[in-house]
């Protein structure tokens, strides 16, 4: 099966994520027992980084960017459609209408809707944020950070594989 790179636009990549998210949850074709454990553990380390994020003041700081957030319209553009099946994976509802004008796709009020997030916004500590934190508090934020994109990495690789074999 192809996925990914005949998809152009961010609604056709989460189109296909929602499709074959709903084809996939009720034949148990690619969520088997290893990718539900997978996904729990990628839950604890999202849960872990956003603790880290916020006893660090990223989070803090982050909300308080507003509209001069980095999560600007057209990210959303280089992301991967399997990291969309997999918040969908993990039970969010996707967001599939811009909130506003300027924002990525999956911002909201709140900040950002998804749980998993693409490795492009996980691993990205702008220079405000990187003056504001000490070098432990750094290395502690690249630490969780690192781990979960890992994962997500594993992850989105192994539901790629059983992707392929449909
Ligand atoms: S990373 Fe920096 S620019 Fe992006 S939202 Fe946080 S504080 Fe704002
Ligand atoms: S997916 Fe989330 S973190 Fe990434 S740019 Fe969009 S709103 Fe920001």
């Amino acid at each position: 099966m192809e996925f990914g790179n005949h998809m152009r636009s961010i609604k056709e990549k989460i189109e296909w994520a929602k499709r074959t998210y709903q084809r996939t949850c009720q034949e148990k074709e690619i969520l088997d027992e290893s990718i539900s454990e997978m996904l729990k553990e990628l839950e604890k380390k999202i849960a872990r980084s956003s603790e880290v994020m916020k006893k660090n003041g990223v989070s803090r700081m982050c909300a308080e960017c507003g509209d001069m957030s980095c999560c600007g319209e057209g990210i959303e553009e280089r992301f991967d459609p399997v990291t969309i099946l997999i918040n969908y994976m993990l039970g969010v509802e996707v967001q599939e209408e811009r909130v506003k004008k300027g924002w990525c796709i999956f911002l909201t009020e709140r900040g950002c809707s998804l749980k998993a997030r693409e490795i492009i916004c996980i691993n990205y500590l702008c220079d405000k944020i990187k003056e504001m934190l000490s070098l432990d508090e750094l290395r502690e934020v690249q630490l969780v950070c690192g781990e979960e994109m890992d994962l997500l990495f594993k992850l989105s690789e192994e539901i790629k594989k059983r992707l392929r074999r449909q």
